[in-house]
C-alpha cells in the first residue's frame, strides 16, 4: 500500500463511526494544494542540477499550514501528501492551532557538500517562498534536515522579504530564536504518552523491559529519558544490527560507539548478543516495542513474530494497516505516531509562540507546558469511542473531528 493510500485507510472507519458523507471524507483527505517545482542548484564541480522538489498544503481550516521539509532520494507527490496529511491529524490530536503541510526535496544529502546543501535549503525558499511565511505555512525539520538547515532557510526568507522574521520557520538554532527543549521534543513527548498511559492503569515506568529500534536523534534520546525513570533498555537497533542484554544495556557505551561513527553493535558491553540483522530488534521478548527508525517495519511477514506487549511508534508509519489489524486482535496495545511523536510540533508551535512574543521561555518552561499537552491530549485519545477501537482509530475520531468542526464552522463542507 502506497503512503497515501495507508492514510485514506487510517480515515476511513474514524469517519463511519463519526457518520461523515463521503463527500465529507472526500473533502477532509483532498489536499489544498500540491506545489511541485524542479530547483536549480549548482554542484561544487560547476555543473548546474535540477531536483524535483515538493510542498504539499494539506489543509489550513484550524490555522496556518505547518510541516517538516525532508530531504530525501524517495521523497515524492505521495509521500508529502501523506505526511501533510498526517500533520494535519497530529496537531488536530494534540490541539495546538495549526493546519497540516509538509515538504520535500528529491535527493540523496549523503551524496552532498554542505555548501551544496545550503543551496540545496536557499532554492528550495526561493522557489516556494510566495506560498510560506509566519501566518502562512511554517516549514520545520524533518528527516535529514536540522537546525543549521532551518537557519539556512530563515536567512533566505528574510532576504527575500526584507525584515526579520523569525517564527517562519522552526526547529532553529537557539542564537537564531529557537526554543529550549526542541532537540528532545519528540522523545519527551513520546515518553510523556507512555506515562500517561501507564498512569492510566496504574502502573509506571519502573521495571518495564524495552526494545528501540534506531538509535538516531530519537531513539537514542527517548533510550536516556526511559532510562532514567526507571526502565531497562534489553535491545537497540540501527543499520548496522541488533544489541541485546536481558540485564540492560550501557547506554553510555552505545552513545560511545555512535560518536565514533560505529554501529550500536561495536559498543562493548559484557554478556550481550548481537545480530547483522536490524529487524531482530522488533521480535524482542519485552514490555514496550519503539520503532524510532523506519516507516513500514512491522507488516504481515513479520507480525507473528511481535512478542512485545505494547508498541509506542515513534516513527512515523511504523506499522503496515493489516499488521495494525493483527495486533489489536491480539491483544496488542499499539500508541499511534500522530499521537506519540507529535512533542516535536507541540514545541515548534511553543517556538513560534515565543518568537510572535518576543518573550523566551526556560527548558523548565517548556517540559511542563509539553507535559501538559501531551497528558491532556492523551486523555482525550482514550476517552474517545469505545473499547472496540484501537488507540489509532481513537485518535483519528479526535483529529478528524476536530478538523471536520474547524472545515464546518468555515462553510467549507
Ligand atoms: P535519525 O536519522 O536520527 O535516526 C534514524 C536511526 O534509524 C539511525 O540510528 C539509523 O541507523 C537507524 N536505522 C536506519 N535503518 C535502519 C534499519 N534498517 N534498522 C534499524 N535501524 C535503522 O532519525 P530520527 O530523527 O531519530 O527519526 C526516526 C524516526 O522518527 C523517523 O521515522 C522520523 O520520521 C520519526 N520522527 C522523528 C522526529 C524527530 O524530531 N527526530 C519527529 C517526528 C517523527
Amino acid at each position: 500500500m502506497n503512503p497515501f493510500a495507508q492514510i485514506k485507510h487510517h480515515f476511513r472507519k474514524p469517519a463511519q463511526y463519526l457518520s461523515l458523507t463521503e463527500a465529507e471524507l472526500e473533502a477532509l483527505l483532498t489536499p489544498q494544494a500540491i506545489r511541485e517545482e524542479k530547483i536549480r542548484i549548482l554542484r561544487d564541480t560547476g555543473k548546474e542540477e535540477e531536483l524535483p522538489a515538493y510542498r504539499v498544503q494539506f489543509n489550513n481550516a484550524r490555522g496556518p499550514f505547518k510541516g517538516g521539509i525532508r530531504f530525501h532520494a524517495k521523497a515524492d507527490r505521495d509521500e508529502v501528501s501523506a505526511l501533510a496529511a498526517a500533520m494535519a491529524i497530529k496537531c488536530a490530536v494534540v490541539g495546538i492551532p495549526f493546519g497540516g503541510a509538509k515538504g520535500g526535496v528529491t535527493f540523496d544529502p549523503k551524496e552532498y557538500s554542505d555548501s551544496e546543501i545550503e543551496r540545496v535549503a536557499r532554492s528550495y525558499v526561493q522557489a516556494f517562498h510566495p506560498y510560506l511565511g509566519v501566518d502562512i505555512d511554517i516549514p520545520a525539520p524533518d528527516v535529514y534536515t536540522n537546525a543549521q538547515v532551518m537557519a539556512w532557510m530563515l536567512d533566505e526568507y528574510e532576504q527575500i522579504i526584507g525584515e526579520s522574521s523569525p517564527g517562519f520557520i522552526t526547529g532553529k538554532p537557539l542564537a537564531l530564536g529557537g526554543s529550549q527543549g526542541r532537540d528532545i521534543a519528540t522523545a519527551l513527548g513520546a515518553v510523556y504518552v507512555l506515562e500517561a498511559y501507564y498512569a492510566s492503569h496504574n502502573d509506571d515506568l519502573v521495571g518495564k523491559t524495552v526494545a528501540i529500534q534506531g538509535f538516531g536523534n530519537a531513539g537514542a534520546e527517548i533510550a536516556t529519558l526511559l532510562h532514567a525513570r526507571g526502565a531497562r533498555i534489553v535491545a537497540v537497533s540501527d543499520s548496522g544490527g541488533t544489541i541485546s542484554c536481558e540485564d540492560g544495556l550501557d547506554l553510555d557505551l552505545l552513545r560511545q560507539a555512535k560518536e565514533h561513527h560505529l554501529s550500536v553493535t561495536a559498543a562493548k558491553i559484557q554478556n550481550t548478543h548481537t545480530l547483522e540483522d536490524s529487524g531482530v530488534v522488533l521480535e524482542q521478548v519485552c514490555d514496550v516495542l519503539i520503532p524510532a527508525a523506519l516507516d513500514n517495519v512491522v507488516t504481515s511477514h513479520n507480525v507473528s513474530n511481535i512478542a512485545a506487549k505494547l508498541i509506542l511508534e515513534v516513527a512515523n508509519n511504523p506499522i503496515a494497516p493489516e499488521a495494525d489489524k493483527i495486533l489489536f486482535e491480539r491483544g496488542v496495545t499499539v500508541l499511534p505516531d500522530v499521537l506519540v511523536n507529535a512533542g516535536g510540533v507541540t514545541v515548534s508551535y511553543f517556538e513560534w509562540v515565543q518568537n510572535r512574543q518576543q518573550y523566551y521561555w526556560t527548558h523548565e518552561d517548556v517540559e511542563r507546558q509539553l507535559k501538559t499537552v501531551i497528558t491532556a491530549a492523551f486523555l482525550s485519545v482514550k476517552a474517545c469511542g469505545d473499547s472496540s477501537l484501537s488507540f489509532r482509530e481513537k485518535a483519528y475520531i479526535l483529529g478528524i473531528s476536530r478538523l471536520h468542526e474547524a472545515m464546518k464552522l468555515r462553510g467549507r463542507l
